[in-house]
């Protein structure tokens, strides 16, 4: 017999069926014993009575919560007063004929009942495969699934096509520290992680592809900041052939298209979403990503917006020099070469962020594809042109070979998810998240490796390598 989930028992009265799942309680009531068992679609009460089946009855005595089981029984309507109309399956329960016992389990660290938000949050960390068991976060986890099912089916219908990019891959200057990877068979040469799939998404469109997406994972070794994840998710996207208006277009199109489909209990403040410039956001709000809600207390109210116009540099006061305010491949809004190099805090840019209730939940650009001004660019960055022709090697050659206008965005999926789900962080929208400072406490990364590891990658380390102490 092939088994079913507990949610399709409702259809089945009369039925002999076979359930298998967890049980997630049991109530002994002297002759009869329920139990309810508990799989991905919900709970089946399935009941154990021990007049009409005693060995089946014996076995449910055994039963402690979150054993795994097999039941076989007869699904029966339950009695009128002993329905409950909170659960789909209310209306029914499963009278015990077999019982197949795979799994006992010991009593868990916490309880996966209720939200578990009061619960020490490295307990659940370190057991979050317990943690995902419980009702809310098997939900988050399904709603991400239909977030970025969603993105992928709209795009797609676009003309879209999704590319995955390699994640040994080279550094690019997206302002954080790159994580790196030894490369055993190129002794003393590195791989970076991506930080973005950023050159890989432009080189797409040298290559023709013209409208690409990727749900990507990118990898940023960053101090400890509370509500920041070393790998994030963000939905990559690159266009040819487009104005910045039109990136924003298919953004706000999307994005309204999804809180209407799949979160209609929230209300989108202002559509279209307003667009402000950078001065305008700094001057009315002291802020480049402001919160436009009407009341910040209500979390069913998602006010987007959009700001455009930064400055195309930042000045780092620390260490005296300039920095791009996003990255150095956005397009300035002049063409003249000889201005940026001499005016640079004057030069605006057609950089874009995507902004959602105060957060800046994305950011692009329009890119520079004049190789000229793209060393102009590097230059007040303080790179001599030469390094950067030897450094961006792959965009010097690319494209001479025929470049199309081009620029994109790349929305981050993780907090828009824990805005949407209303949940406080977005640890609680990742399936196995990292602690502040980038501890996975369930599998124990990071970890030491052996000695023979280390010297296959020609690796000598300056510290203990157990407890990171000096030597
Ligand atoms: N690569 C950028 C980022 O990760 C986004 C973009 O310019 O498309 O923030």
């Amino acid at each position: 017999m092939k088994r079913i989930f507990t949610k399709e028992i409702a259809q089945r009265v009369g039925e002999t069926v076979k359930l298998s799942g967890w049980v997630n309680t049991r109530r002994d009531h002297g002759k009869i014993i329920f139990i309810d068992l508990r799989d991905k679609t919900g709970l089946a009460q399935v009941v154990f009575n021990s007049e009409s089946d005693g060995t089946v009855y014996k076995e449910a005595e055994t039963l402690r919560p979150e054993y795994v089981i097999e039941i076989i029984g007869r699904v029966e309507k339950r009695p009128e007063k002993m329905k409950n109309p909170k659960i789909t399956t209310g209306g029914v329960e499963v009278k015990a004929e077999k019982i197949k016992i795979f799994s006992q389990a010991e009593t868990l660290p916490f309880s996966i009942e209720g939200t578990g938000y009061d619960i020490n949050e490295e307990t659940r960390l370190a057991y979050r495969y317990l943690d995902l068991r419980r009702a809310r976060l098997q939900r988050v986890l399904r709603m991400r699934q239909e977030v970025i099912y969603f993105m992928r089916t709209y795009l797609k219908e676009r003309e879209f096509t999704e590319v995955e990019t390699p994640i040994l891959t080279k550094s690019t200057p997206e302002g954080a520290r790159d994580f790196l990877v030894p490369a055993r068979l190129q002794p003393g040469k590195f791989y970076a992680l991506p930080q973005s799939p950023q050159q890989y998404k432009q080189l797409l469109m040298v290559a023709g592809l013209e409208r690409y997406f990727q749900i990507a994972r990118c990898l940023r070794d960053e101090d400890p900041r509370a509500d920041r994840q070393a790998e994030h998710t963000q939905l990559d996207i690159e266009m040819s052939f487009v104005d910045q208006a039109e990136i924003l277009e298919l953004i706000e199109d999307l994005y309204t298209k999804i809180v209407e489909t799949l979160f209609p209990e929230k209300k989108i403040k202002t559509k279209p979403f307003p667009r402000l410039t950078y001065q305008e956001a700094m001057e009315k709000y002291k802020s480049d990503k402001p919160d436009l809600r009407n009341n910040k207390d209500n979390p069913d109210e998602l006010a987007f917006c959009f700001v455009t116009d930064f400055p195309l540099f930042e000045w780092h006061e620390e260490n005296k020099r300039w920095g791009a305010m996003h990255h150095p491949f956005t397009k300035p809004q002049t063409e003249e070469i000889a201005t940026i190099k001499k005016n640079p805090e004057k030069i605006l840019s057609y950089q874009h962020d995507f902004v959602l209730n105060g957060w800046e939940i994305g950011g692009g650009s329009i890119r520079i594809t004049d190789l000229e001004m793209l060393t102009a660019v590097f230059e007040v960055l303080g790179h001599a042109p030469e390094e950067t022709k030897e450094k961006f090697k792959n965009y010097f050659d690319a494209f001479k070979y025929g470049v199309p206008p081009h620029g994109g965005i790349a929305p981050g999926i993780d907090r828009f998810l824990s805005i949407a789900l209303k949940e406080p962080n977005i640890r609680e929208v990742i399936a196995f998240p990292k602690t502040g400072d980038n501890r996975g406490l369930m599998m124990g990364t990071p970890a030491p490796v052996s000695e023979a590891q280390l010297k296959e990658l020609h690796i000598k380390l300056d510290i203990d390598k157990d407890n990171g102490e000096k030597k």
